[in-house]
């Protein structure tokens, strides 16, 4: 069943005693110890009590895109394609347009490959893109009667689509609770909990169970909850220099706690 999330980031005020419901600690500290994690059991419990202020945060600071202000799978969906190996603020700038103009598979469908090149070509790996979104228009149209399937499965048939924006669309248009993983994800959580991530963490089963354990069972808080860490891994805890000090889960993160000894 399709559940209308509270846009644009779901729900952001929720309790400690909630979270306790929501969240598979049990199963999250046993997947944290695969991946060898200390004190994996207080890791995981710091780790929910500090969701709490990362959802205020998320109220406060996090990026109101177009497509977070929509269920409607296709836009969604068609977000996610765009939003690939692409910043947020690039595909913002040109969005409305091309929602304008392939407002549903079929229109992609029947576009020039030259067409959608120059609707994209802003985004760069355009003959990448140009490929999925043309594979997009006619699997849809040919395949599901014009409409966004409803399985993880099915959206991944297009080329170069992935885990990722299948998973996406499910969580953000159609309100299924289910984890994400991508670069920012792995970046956040390996920092957390001390981590160890493999090579290419999208792909490993580990730590999308240790993930789908962390991701509250609620289709508003998961939505809200995995906002809050993608938007955390773009604005805060970035690459080469987290802002440790403005972070709202600083006192749950085994990465500033032992930067700071360090600095001692
Ligand atoms: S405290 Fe620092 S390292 Fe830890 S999650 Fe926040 S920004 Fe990232």
């Amino acid at each position: 069943m399709t559940q209308r999330s509270v846009l644009p980031f779901g729900r952001t005020e929720v309790s400690s005693e909630e979270l306790e419901q929501l969240i598979d600690k049990e199963e999250a500290a046993i997947q944290a110890e695969k991946g060898e994690v200390e004190n994996a059991v207080q890791q995981v419990e710091d780790f929910v009590d500090s969701v709490p202020d990362l959802l205020k945060w998320l109220e406060q600071q996090g990026r109101k895109y177009p497509w977070r202000a929509t269920n409607d799978p296709w836009k969604v969906y068609l977000a996610e394609i765009l939003l690939q190996r692409t910043r947020g603020d690039a595909v913002e700038k040109m969005y409305s347009d091309v929602v304008q103009r392939f407002p549903n598979p079929e229109a992609l469908d029947e576009a020039s490959e030259e067409e959608i090149k120059e609707l994209v070509h802003s985004l760069g790996f355009v003959n990448h893109r140009q490929k999925t979104l043309k594979e997009v228009g006619s699997i849809f149209t040919e395949q599901f009667n014009g409409e966004v399937p409803d399985s993880v499965e099915e959206l991944k048939k297009p080329w170069r689509v992935g885990d990722y924006s299948a998973r996406a669309t499910q969580l953000f248009a159609r309100g299924r609770s289910m984890a994400l993983v991508d670069a920012n994800f792995a970046r956040v959580i390996g920092r957390v909990f001390d981590y160890e991530m493999p090579q290419q963490p999208h792909k490993s089963k580990d730590v999308y169970a240790l993930l789908e354990a962390l991701t509250p069972d609620e289709p508003d808080v998961a939505r809200s909850f995995n906002l809050a860490i993608l938007d955390l891994g773009a604005l805060v805890c970035t690459p080469d220099d987290p802002d440790c000090e403005s972070c709202p889960i600083s006192s749950a993160c085994h990465y500033y706690q032992s930067t700071r000894m360090e600095g001692n």
